[in-house]
């Protein structure tokens, strides 16, 4: 057949428009979208005609292929962008799919903050004008013995506002060791001059002792600032100064210091067997005089910066006009409200917060799942070779970089086809799970895939074997 004759068979926009197939989705639908997916559907299968046009064994799709066809296309664009995932990835903090998962209990705080009026900024004792920032302020002063609290809508923020509020025009001392770059281009030295600071680098990657410290003190000092190196660790011949001598040496002077924690910590989790991080209450213990850290990093609640902190130095940031550009919105507070409550008493937070429960499940709790994923796979889908077993999982979200996670997975090799075909149909199929390749099998690491994710990969392993093509 020609190319002229086999593009020739393809209907048009309208008589595909018109056809009983597209019936209830002209009444769901905009037209215009619906025209538009109709052409590019069009689109896509005159390429595909074109291409197979010498092969002969090549015989033109029928009327219901095509409607099927157009249909998808048009399901497809009608999607919305945000999708729900299954992270099977073992990453328990994983920034690109979306972070920590809130616990239950703030649905019901959500619904009410979305759906309802409150007292967001009014004081219903005063029936005055209140602040969005007290309902925060005493969970956050309790958790963490901080005389005063602001929250800001990310810790990139929280470190901006902090820094623009106590160095604007003078010198932030740091150590070279601290100079980070955290994902997405957060870089430390950057913020900094954004924030109209001046950069003053004391001591060496891998070594700063306190006299680099004094050496660098002066009068255009304005912090000396620390940055938690969450995301990565210098081992071998290093030194870096206590912070307790830090803040000791800075107090002599009157100036104060800046610690970013990065991720910010309620629990000591050496006590579930997981490497030391310092937690909020204990930075400030140590004199540091303003910490900020992340709402959703190993917190475990909404996006947010939370800064906390001595008054003399927390009550100028809420009166800097950035903060009315950094403010949170009454849905991070809710959530973030609902969070921080469930840390007052540490068993429940470790229980019901998504990623502490994640990050402490134990080897025999996961091997107890991969087995039941397992058993369920092997019944229902019989063209892969499958099998379980040990792997390491991380926390993830640039949060304890070296803490090794051993956790259970299971591995899938399909016996027909590719396996990037296959892992490609389970990243953009109906389930989007998204696993790993590893040693030429697909893993589904099951410490991350909540309780309801579990029927639905099995039923997503078997849609992908099955769809070939
Ligand atoms: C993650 C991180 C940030 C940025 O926090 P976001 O909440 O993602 O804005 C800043 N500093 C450190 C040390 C971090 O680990």
């Amino acid at each position: 057949m020609t190319k002229v004759n086999i593009l020739r068979m393809l209907p048009s926009v309208d008589e595909i428009l018109k056809s009983e197939a597209l019936e209830a989705l002209r009444d769901a639908l905009p037209a215009v979208r619906i025209k538009n997916s109709i052409r590019e559907a069009l689109t896509e299968l005159r390429a595909e005609y074109v291409e197979k046009q010498n092969d002969p064994e090549f015989i033109p799709y029928d009327q219901d292929t095509i409607q099927a066809r157009v249909l998808s296309r048009i399901l497809a664009d009608h999607e919305t962008s945000l999708k729900r995932v299954i992270n099977a990835t073992g990453t328990v903090i994983h920034t690109n799919l979306g972070r920590s998962l809130l616990p239950d209990i703030v649905k019901d705080a959500l619904l009410d903050a979305a759906f309802a009026f409150n007292n967001l900024e009014y004081d219903l004792n005063t029936g005055a004008r209140g602040s969005r920032y007290t309902h925060l302020e005493n969970t956050i002063r309790e958790l963490t013995g901080a005389e005063d609290v602001l929250v800001v809508n990310n810790n990139a923020a929280a470190v901006m506002l902090a820094l623009n509020t106590m160095v604007s025009g003078k010198e932030a001392i740091i150590s070279r060791g601290e100079l980070v770059e955290i994902g997405g281009s957060f870089r430390v030295p950057e913020v900094l001059k954004l924030s109209g600071g001046l950069l003053r680098e004391v001591g060496t990657t891998n070594k700063t002792h306190l006299w680099d410290y004094e050496e660098a003190l002066c009068d255009e000092t304005g912090i000396i600032l620390k940055v938690h190196t969450s995301n990565y660790h210098i081992i071998g011949f290093t030194e870096s100064v206590d912070t307790k001598d830090l803040c000791k040496l800075a107090h002599s002077k009157g100036l104060p210091v800046v610690e970013d924690l990065g991720s910010g910590l309620f629990v000591d989790l050496s006590q579930y067997g997981l490497t030391y991080e310092p937690t909020v209450k204990d930075t400030l213990a140590k004199g540091v005089d303003v910490v900020t850290f992340s709402g959703d990093k190993l917190l475990g609640g909404p996006q947010a910066g939370i800064i906390v902190g001595k008054k003399k130095y927390i009550a100028p940031m809420k009166k800097n006009q950035l903060t009315r550009a950094l403010r949170v919105d009454k849905m991070t507070i809710a959530a973030l409200e609902a969070t921080l409550r469930l840390y007052l008493d540490e068993e429940r937070a470790m229980m019901q917060v998504p990623t502490m429960r994640m990050i402490t499940r134990t080897l025999e709790e996961l091997s107890e799942r991969a087995e039941v994923l397992y058993r369920n796979l092997l019944r229902k889908c019989k063209t892969a070779h499958l099998d379980v077993v040990d792997c390491v999982s991380l926390v993830g979200g640039g949060s304890l970089p070296q803490q090794e996670l051993p956790s259970r997975a299971v591995t899938i090799a399909p016996m027909n086809g590719s396996l990037n075909d296959f892992e490609r149909r389970m990243r953009t199929g109906k389930y989007h799970v998204i696993g790993s390749i590893h040693k030429e099998r697909f893993v589904i690491d099951v410490r991350t895939l909540l309780d309801q994710d579990m029927e639905k990969v099995v039923d997503a392993v078997k849609l992908a074997l099955k769809d070939r093509g």
